[in-house]
């Protein structure tokens, strides 16, 4: 069995108590060509007051597949700050895009149109709220808490579970949320899933490109988090396969004429508008999400489009409530864990509101 690297906190502590000398730590974070996240440090001399006092920086592509050997300069500009809950003091999370040498977006950077795209819709002021479902994993890829070599029970007492034997890894949680709050995500809630080591935390609402910026930053931190006690985050939307939950990245949506009064009108258009570009939307809502969206396990099938009020099997949502009062938001419930939040808010709005 492999051994976790689980870090030493007490002969840590007195290191971490050193003044730092009006240094500043600052951890630049970014998003590789696998989807996940990558980050290394810098020393300031004083705390930046904004993005612009930041340099840009760079790193070698080749090592994180965004960038041949031969033009492996792959540069980050950064994009948001935000306080670092690890280091603590002034130091800080510094969130960067990737650009490639001859100045196009890295293919991994998506927040670059979705900008362009947020500031085309900014008069209506887009909100998101992504519900971000994922599963924990041991150092030996088996799911966290798990009894060796068999299974836990079949779903039932573990969606909002309590007690012991219903829930797994509550520190973690618990660490994460603390440690969201400290660095200003906007993390709105938590809860455990239908599926044992399954979890979800809620980040929302946020306006414009703040629900991408918010969205990485909460994943960095859960990942993290989970390193110092040798656990993995899988965000894949079928994390273990039978007859268990899938992962997804519900994402609530509203525009300002559907939070005022009669925004149902407003609702439904923007289900009509996005009942014609079904497969468009599914290309960028994540990969393996054909094994989620199987119209089991609270979802619509893949291959067609729906919409209910209350209703869990749809591609759409309505909440009961916003049916209720006549005007709200609506859910997608088609984006799959793995998500680039960049893209999904990015089409939303495009779809509903651009074309
Ligand atoms: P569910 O019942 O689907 O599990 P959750 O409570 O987990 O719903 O998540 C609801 C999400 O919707 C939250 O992230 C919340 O911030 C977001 N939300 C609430 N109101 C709005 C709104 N007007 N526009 C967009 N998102 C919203
Ligand atoms: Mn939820
Ligand atoms: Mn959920
Ligand atoms: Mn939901």
């Amino acid at each position: 069995m492999a051994v976790p690297f689980l870090k030493n906190q007490s002969l840590l502590a007195p290191y971490m108590q050193l003044d730092q000398r009006g240094k500043v730590q600052a951890e630049y974070i970014w998003i590789d060509g696998d989807g996940e996240i990558r980050s290394k440090t810098t020393t300031l001399d004083s705390k930046p007051k904004a993005v612009s006092d930041l340099k840009e920086w760079n790193f070698d592509g080749s090592s994180t597949n965004q960038a041949p050997g031969d033009n492996s300069d792959i540069y980050l500009r950064p994009a948001a700050i935000y306080p670092d809950p690890f280091r603590g003091g002034d130091n800080i999370i510094v969130l960067a895009e990737c650009w490639n040498n001859d100045g196009t977006p890295n293919k991994t950077n998506h927040r670059a149109n979705c900008v362009k795209v947020m500031k085309q819709a900014e008069k209506e002021k887009p909100w998101f709220g992504i519900e971000q479902e994922y599963t924990l994993f041991d150092i030996d890829d088996k799911p966290y808490g798990w009894p060796k070599g068999g299974f836990p029970g079949p779903q039932g007492p573990y969606y909002c579970g309590v007690g012991a034997g219903k829930v797994y890894a509550r520190d973690i949680i618990e660490a994460h949320y603390r440690a969201c709050m400290y660095a200003g995500v906007e993390i709105s809630g938590i809860n455990a899933e239908v599926m044992p080591s399954q979890w979800e935390f809620q980040v929302g609402p946020c306006e414009g490109i703040k629900m991408g910026d918010d969205m990485v930053m909460a994943r960095f931190l859960l990942t993290r988090v989970a390193e110092e006690w040798g656990v993995k985050v899988s965000l894949h939307p079928k994390a273990v396969p039978g007859d268990w939950n899938g992962a997804g990245c519900h994402t609530n949506y509203s525009t300002e004429s559907m939070r005022q009064k009669g925004g149902m009108k407003a609702i439904e258009a923007a289900i009509e508008k996005l009942s014609k570009r079904h497969a468009e939307h599914i290309a960028v809502y994540g990969t393996d999400n054909d094994q989620r969206l199987t119209g089991k396990h609270e979802t619509g099938h893949i291959g067609s489009f729906s919409s209910g009020v209350a209703n869990r099997g749809a591609s759409i949502r309505i909440p009961r409530h916003v049916a209720a009062q006549g005007y709200g938001y609506l859910e997608d419930r088609r984006p799959a864990s793995n998500i680039d939040p960049y893209q999904v808010t990015d089409i939303m709005v495009t779809t509903t509101l651009l074309m």
